[in-house]
């Protein structure tokens, strides 16, 4: 069959709303076209974040009931811990609310002024922690990776002729080298691994840790099943083995693929580091067995590392975005190739060519989705990067839109209507309008800045 479906059925349903265009004209104004104040009940289709999004399976449901609240000791941990070490065998496993607390954790100890951090690209919060501590976060991207419509199979690769530069410049104030598997800033691209294990030699020769941010750790083993030479043949559970095999540590957001709504974990193989970061997560997270999550929390986790290795599930949730990028390449909208493993992402500075990037044509491209489809996506630019620490602003790489698909939420329908929209929208393009902000914070700006609509 040439049908790829979605592999399983519904057993519970969320009503989704409409709203009219006029309606959501004025929802737009109100929240000072800044998305992120949108209430979910004026969304349709909520595509601003595949993060905590996904639907639990009635495996993951049940597990829950299963969760032992005990405050220490609890076997919810074990089977947590146990989880996670057969895809990462890291000496020890620390339960977090979420991924960025695990970034704050790590680099509140490896962090600090003077300090440099490369990563093939740092995602906002892991620069924000590391950017806080008054470090510096060093993004040393290949270059395919930064051009939307090169078609190279792992665009989310470090490049690694830069990082053994910049090993040899700078090495006395790195402490660490990151990689981030799929790239979610830079279009949730895959890295191979022969490029992990690459950047993770050139740590361990300089006598650095590695440190691999997991976020998308299934999608990224799926895409090196697809394309890496000589890995068709390895089950998704094995190639993961190998992708964390040579590293010295990770921080994960549990909200991405281990289909959940909260939690993440910090896994360290250093007795030192981890014992360091246990005093740190019980000042701010809790008991080292629970990490800010309850027991029912890390029952769900463990459930879910299982099911999101499933070659059916992996299958289906990489050609959901392939689909949507095939028809929208079709319509002459400019996209990143190939799709990324959780998102599609729409190059919205190639598309809207009459708005320079500091009038954020990410975000007008943002707003004409909700405006004309009631869809709700992210601008992944120059609103997102274009804050220095200094307080200037330069463009971003690049301007996208990311398109985030939650897990096992949405149906082939809905992608059909989500290229109906962009469709819609391409046919005026050139007439929408770029943006200023009219007030921002000092960091992390895109979750609270207010703009106005220029020119009218
Ligand atoms: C989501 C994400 C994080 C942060 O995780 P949270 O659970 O949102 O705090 C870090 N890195 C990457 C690549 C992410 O996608």
């Amino acid at each position: 069959m040439k049908t790829i479906i979605e592999p399983f059925r519904i057993k519970s349903v969320e009503p989704i709303r409409s709203t009219t265009r006029a309606e959501r004209q004025q929802l737009l104004a109100g929240v000072g076209y800044n998305l992120f104040h949108l209430k979910s009940d004026d969304v349709l289709i909520d595509l601003l974040t595949d993060s905590g999004t996904s639907a639990m399976s009635a495996e993951q449901w049940a597990a829950m009931m299963r969760g032992d609240e005990s405050y220490a000791g609890s076997p919810s941990f074990d089977r947590f811990e146990a989880a996670v070490k057969d895809l990462m065998n890291f000496k020890h496993i620390i339960p977090t609310h979420q991924g960025r607390a695990a970034e704050a954790i790590l680099f509140s100890i490896l962090g600090g002024d003077g300090k440099t951090i490369p990563n093939n690209t740092h995602f906002d919060t892991t620069r924000g922690n590391i950017e806080t501590t008054g470090a510096k976060a060093v993004d040393l991207l290949c270059a395919q990776g930064l051009t939307p419509s090169d078609l190279s199979p792992f665009k989310g690769n470090m490049d690694l002729n830069k990082l053994q530069a910049f090993m040899e410049e700078n090495a006395d104030k790195v402490p660490c080298v990151m990689i981030t598997v799929t790239n979610n800033a830079g279009g949730g691209q895959p890295v191979s691994l022969a490029n992990i294990k690459g950047a993770a030699k050139i740590a361990r020769d300089f006598g650095k840790p590695f440190i691999i941010d997991g976020c998308r750790f299934a999608e990224n083993a799926w895409f090196i099943k697809m394309r890496e030479k000589g890995q068709g043949e390895r089950s998704i559970p094995d190639i993961v083995r190998d992708m964390f095999a040579d590293a010295d540590g990770m921080t994960m957001s549990a909200k991405k693929d281990a289909i959940v709504n909260i939690g993440g974990w910090l896994a360290l193989n250093d007795d030192t580091l981890a014992e360091k970061a246990r005093m740190r997560l019980i000042m701010t997270e809790g008991f080292p067995t629970y990490g800010g999550l309850a027991g029912r929390d890390l029952e769900a986790i463990a459930q879910g590392l299982k099911e999101v290795v499933n070659e059916d599930y992996l299958r289906y949730r990489v050609r959901t975005n392939e689909y949507i990028v095939e028809r929208l390449d079709k319509a002459g909208i400019p996209v990143v190739k190939p799709a990324g493993g959780h998102a599609v992402f729409i190059d919205a500075r190639a598309w809207l060519t009459h708005i320079p990037p500091l009038q954020y044509p990410g975000q007008a491209v943002a707003c004409a989705l909700y405006e004309i489809g009631g869809i709700r996506a992210c601008e992944i630019g120059t609103v997102m990067f274009g804050r220095q620490p200094d307080g200037t602003e330069i463009p971003a790489q690049l301007d996208l839109v990311r398109l985030a698909m939650p897990r096992r939420v949405y149906t082939q329908a809905h992608a059909d209507y989500i290229v109906e929209v962009c469709e819609e929208i391409a046919k005026t393009s050139s007439e929408l309008s770029g943006y200023k902000i009219v007030d921002e914070p000092p960091a992390l700006r895109h979750f609270t800045a207010k703009f106005e609509v220029l020119g009218v």
